[in-house]
């Protein structure tokens, strides 16, 4: 691969959408709640498929009836699944969270998952989504946000703004586009783009009707650039 190769352009391109919505939102810092990672691995399994209100509802539901994972760990599931019911999925989500507990105390002595500070990251992934219910963005969100490692989490906003911007196949879902964008975030980008890529997706980049003529990555980005062209719009 040489210097100019695909894989340094698709580089170049992260860093440009990176500073130009970091130009625009600021550079976010990590939150201080997804720091400690069984509990954010709980947390991420919780926000599958649902809000971000319904995941602390649930997750403030669970950590009030079984405030120790001792006690979620012994707590039947029909119990998990009526603390949980918030955030929607409750038989499956609580089927995950129990069967992770059980085997993270089977295969560790306890409840931690402390030792994968040490495994470099693809091994830690793949330690991650062995569990039942967890998919590779849970298990990125758990190695980005508690352990700072160079994972690339991907969600729905994240996928449909990199599709607009062809950073992705068109036919990409959420674990390739992951796993493609990952090799080519510069360390240390991960966590700002991902929130600030989320940010976009919600406020500008939106499902339906994004808003073009608003948007920091409109120089760069192909979709926006037909987009504008047939409202008349000119590029900036
Ligand atoms: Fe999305 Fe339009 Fe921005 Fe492209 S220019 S990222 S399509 S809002």
């Amino acid at each position: 691969m040489t210097a100019t190769g695909p894989r340094n352009i698709l580089a170049a391109r992260l860093r440009d959408v990176s500073v130009r919505l970091s130009l625009r939102f600021g550079r976010p810092s990590r939150s201080a709640h997804q720091t400690e990672p069984l509990r954010n691995l709980i947390l991420t399994i919780l926000s599958q498929n649902t809000t971000d209100a319904n995941r602390d509802r649930a997750f403030a539901n669970l950590a009030r009836r079984f405030p120790t994972f001792p006690l979620l760990a012994a707590a039947p599931s029909k119990d998990v699944e009526e603390a949980i019911r918030a955030g929607g999925l409750a038989r499956a989500k609580a089927k995950s969270i129990l069967s992770a507990l059980s085997r993270i105390r089977e295969e560790r002595g306890g409840y931690t998952l402390d030792f994968l500070s040490d495994i470099p990251l693809a091994a830690a992934r793949e330690y991650l989504t062995s569990f039942p219910g967890v998919g590779v963005k849970t298990a990125n969100v758990v190695l980005l946000f508690s352990f700072g490692k160079d994972a690339f989490p991907v969600d729905t906003h994240i996928l449909r703004v990199t599709k607009r911007l062809e950073l992705v196949p068109p036919s990409a879902d959420l674990s390739r586009a992951a796993l493609l964008l990952e090799p080519h975030v510069a360390p240390g980008e991960s966590m700002p783009l991902h929130i600030n890529m989320i940010r976009l997706g919600r406020e500008i980049c939106r499902p339906r009707n994004p808003l073009c003529p608003e948007c920091p990555l409109l120089p760069v980005c192909p979709e926006g650039k037909r987009r504008t062209k047939r409202r008349g719009v000119p590029p900036r």
